[in-house]
């Protein structure tokens, strides 16, 4: 293992590692929706490649959006590379439900240090680039393939101007990338999580229409009963498939039976699941509620191809080999939520997403978001071996 750079001051007393100060200034930047700071984030990445001897560039994918991205160019650049993908924006802190400020880069005296981005995903980006700099102390400044490390914006807004437009770039072509890293998810207990395939979201509307009239009145055309029936039918099936019940709407007053009732679905479909047989289902249970009774996709995301988790797929094997090598426990998982990888997933390239965060409390997108400074720490350990591992993996029929 590198040693750790570590600082000393006058008095020779050990003060911060570069990694945490760099992640507490990362921190501060305050790149929260609706107003993203996206412009003095991009001038400290830049900075920070500079510092590492990286080729810095950006992509404008909107005004004021860059995506930023630094390249270290192998031995063999015409190999298919290794990508380490963060993103850089954050979704809002609610700052008066926190004990410390957001963006203040706080750290208590047990080592947790508090800010929007901590679990998602700015420490990721700082773990990347340190890692870096620890390979570059023990004079590893080169591997065969080249690692190109990229800071996208938009990625908690969906990402339409952020890695949907980046995958249409020529830019995106040119960085020929084999393997990508991108984030996971914080783990309760010692089992890192892996997530090689995500749920798609399907967010549905279904519409029952009736006849209106008055609530002393024996309706037949009910659409409250039509109501009833469509969630029998979605909620009985939650057994098999997670489902959220958002919220219904209707009804005017207590005596009044509405003409229409209206139900949305959250969905999230295993990539495993037959897309067209689950639609098919969904298009009968309408019809059993009786006449009148469709739906409409708010939102509705493909199916996603998910990435080889075999021994045979030499990605992973070298991947995984780190994590055996030391003594790690790990769990492959489909990740319940979205993330940036299903755009690279779809065009057929293999991504996986790996948040090195064990035994933390899940805070991802809650108040008083923390990353405890030896976990921290820890995840560059990790990143250091990981990183060298996969850029000089051996070229094999890709
Ligand atoms: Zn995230």
């Amino acid at each position: 293992m590198t040693p750790t750079p570590k600082a000393f001051s006058t008095i020779n007393q050990v003060v911060e590692d570069i990694a945490v100060t760099r992640f507490k200034q990362y921190l501060q930047i305050d790149t929260e929706h609706p107003d993203p700071n996206y412009r003095s984030c991009e001038n400290f990445l830049h900075k920070y490649a500079s510092e590492l001897g990286l080729q810095p560039w950006s992509c404008e994918l909107a005004p004021g959006k860059p995506l930023v991205g630094m390249t270290l160019l192998g031995e063999n650049p015409s190999l298919p590379t290794l990508l380490l993908y963060s993103h850089t924006d954050v979704v809002a802190s609610y700052k008066e439900r926190w004990t410390y400020d957001p963006y203040s880069g706080y750290e208590d005296i047990e080592g947790n240090i508090y800010g929007r981005g901590a679990q998602d995903m700015k420490s990721i980006g700082i773990q990347y680039l340190e890692a870096i700099r620890r390979l570059q102390l023990a004079n590893k400044n080169k591997f065969l393939r080249t690692v190109h490390v990229i800071f996208c914006p938009d990625e908690e807004i969906s990402s339409e101007e952020g890695m949907v437009k980046f995958v249409k770039t020529n830019k995106f072509k040119e960085l020929n990338i084999g393997y990508c890293l991108d984030e996971g998810t914080a783990s309760p207990d010692d089992i890192y999580l892996i997530a090689y395939g995500e749920r798609a979201s399907w967010w549905v509307k279904v519409i029952c229409q009736g006849a209106a009239g008055h609530g002393s009145r024996f309706l037949e055309n009910n659409a409250g009963l039509k109501l009833q029936s469509i969630l029998n039918s979605f909620l009985g099936y939650r057994e098999e498939q997670r489902k959220r019940f958002l919220n219904k709407e209707g009804g005017i007053q207590p005596n009044v039976v509405p003409a229409e009732f209206q139900a949305w679905f959250d969905i999230r479909l295993s990539p495993f699941e037959n897309f067209d047989k689950f639609e098919e289902m969904m298009a009968g249970w309408c019809k059993n509620a009786g006449p009148d009774v469709t739906y409409e996709f708010v939102s509705k995301n493909r199916n996603t191809p998910t990435t080889p988790i075999s021994k045979e797929d030499p990605w992973w094997s070298a991947f995984t080999s780190v994590l055996d090598e030391e003594n790690l426990k790990y769990s492959p998982e489909i990740f319940p939520g979205g993330s940036d990888s299903r755009f690279l997933r779809e065009l057929g390239y293999k991504a996986i997403g790996f948040s090195p965060i064990i035994n933390t409390k899940l805070r991802v997108h809650d108040n008083d978001e923390f990353l405890n400074e030896k976990v921290f720490l820890n995840g560059i350990h990790l990143y250091t071996k990981i990183i060298e591992r996969l850029a000089n993996l051996q070229p094999f029929n890709e």
